[in-house]
């Protein structure tokens, strides 16, 4: 039968790890790759399909089946969303999580009215983690969900450091705290605050001549970012930073600690660990276009997230095949 047609619209670490993740998926072909750039100027990983510019993107509606929206969270997709939404079938990655109800309302007002079906904050953390986090609660109501991150690359914290006076490069890490994840495993309940969570680490190369403890200093008390952590700040050169961190890891766990029936402790734990936190997040946006596709085609059309999608959706086998060899 015929293929998926898929287009990127964005084309940053996820727009590339979607274009790395349809080579994995042979009931997909990718089509046509949109940018706000100079398309001249974006060049693709294996550069076989053409890149146009965004705002000529209406006259391909009729050549994609489903759109994988790579744009940014912040600024991005709260108006990519919507807009795309009037023209096509689209996937996205919105993880700005407080702002999800009304991300979702303004893309399903669309939606509906345009027939499109539009799954929104697909990934891992909102995606995979918050269904973990759903089957956790309804297994167990009596319980408590936490959810640890790391070790994970975090952008915005390392924007932060970068932004220093002083500071030429640098990284942050967010790591859990083992013994703080070894009493949730325990079965112990404990009620956890932010420093006894997680902890953060830097990478920084300086600038010739800057003061390291004043760097050090800065980044430890900086509010909102690091005051609320135990954060350990290293100084490195920059063939280091180049050597040993320009990988983008993540991941981390989301565990259900509860009791059934007769007070007995039962724990659920769902972990990830990920070389390439784009790359993974683009392979689960592309699975989540398989089920788009084929809700477009049941005329299930409107806004949905994660919880909306059955599983056997996502899979390019048949559902025969899914009680054959999965069940
Ligand atoms: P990037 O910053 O790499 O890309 C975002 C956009 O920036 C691109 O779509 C592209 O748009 C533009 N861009 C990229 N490179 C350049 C460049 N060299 N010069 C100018 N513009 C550029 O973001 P990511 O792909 O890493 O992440 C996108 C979003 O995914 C994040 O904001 C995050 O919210 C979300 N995310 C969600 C996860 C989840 O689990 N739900 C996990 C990971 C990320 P254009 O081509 O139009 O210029």
């Amino acid at each position: 039968s015929a293929k998926i047609r898929i287009g990127i619209a964005g084309y940053g670490n996820l727009g590339r790890g979607v274009e790395l993740a349809l080579g994995q998926n042979p009931d997909m072909e990718l089509v046509a790759v949109f940018s706000r750039r100079e398309p001249k100027s974006v060049e693709l990983l294996a550069g076989n399909v053409p890149v146009y510019a965004l705002d000529t993107i209406e006259q391909y509606k009729d050549q994609i089946d489903v759109l994988i929206l790579c744009g940014g969270s912040k600024d991005d997709l709260p108006k990519q969303g919507p807009h795309l939404a009037q023209w096509f079938n689209t996937i996205d990655s919105f993880d700005t999580h407080a702002a999800i109800p009304e991300y979702f309302a303004a893309v399903d007002a669309v939606a509906q009215a345009t027939q499109h079906t539009n799954i929104i904050a697909v990934g891992w953390d909102p995606g995979l983690f918050s269904i973990n986090r759903l089957m956790g609660e309804v297994v167990l109501p009596k319980g408590e969900t936490y959810t640890f991150w790391g070790k994970g690359l975090s952008q915005g914290h390392s924007d932060a450091v970068r932004r220093i006076d002083g500071v030429k490069a640098g990284v942050q890490y967010t790591l859990p705290i083992e013994a703080a994840v070894e009493r949730v495993r325990a079965g112990e309940f404990p009620e956890l605050s932010t420093r006894e969570k997680h902890r953060r680490e830097c990478f920084v190369v300086l600038e010739d001549g800057a003061n390291a403890d004043e760097v050090r200093n800065t980044i430890v008390t900086m509010p909102n970012y690091f005051a609320d952590y135990d954060t350990t700040v290293h100084f490195i050169s920059l063939e280091e930073l180049e050597r040993d961190h320009t990988a983008m890891p993540h991941g981390g766990f989301v565990i259900r600690s509860g009791t059934s029936g007769n007070d007995v402790q039962q724990t659920v734990e769902y972990s990830l660990a990920l070389g390439s936190n784009p790359e993974f997040t683009s392979s689960v946006l592309v699975a989540y276009a398989r089920a788009a596709y084929r809700l477009a085609q049941q005329k299930q059309f409107g806004a949905k997230t994660v919880f909306d999608i059955a599983p056997g959706l996502l899979s390019p086998k048949s559902a025969a095949d899914l009680r054959k060899e999965l069940l």
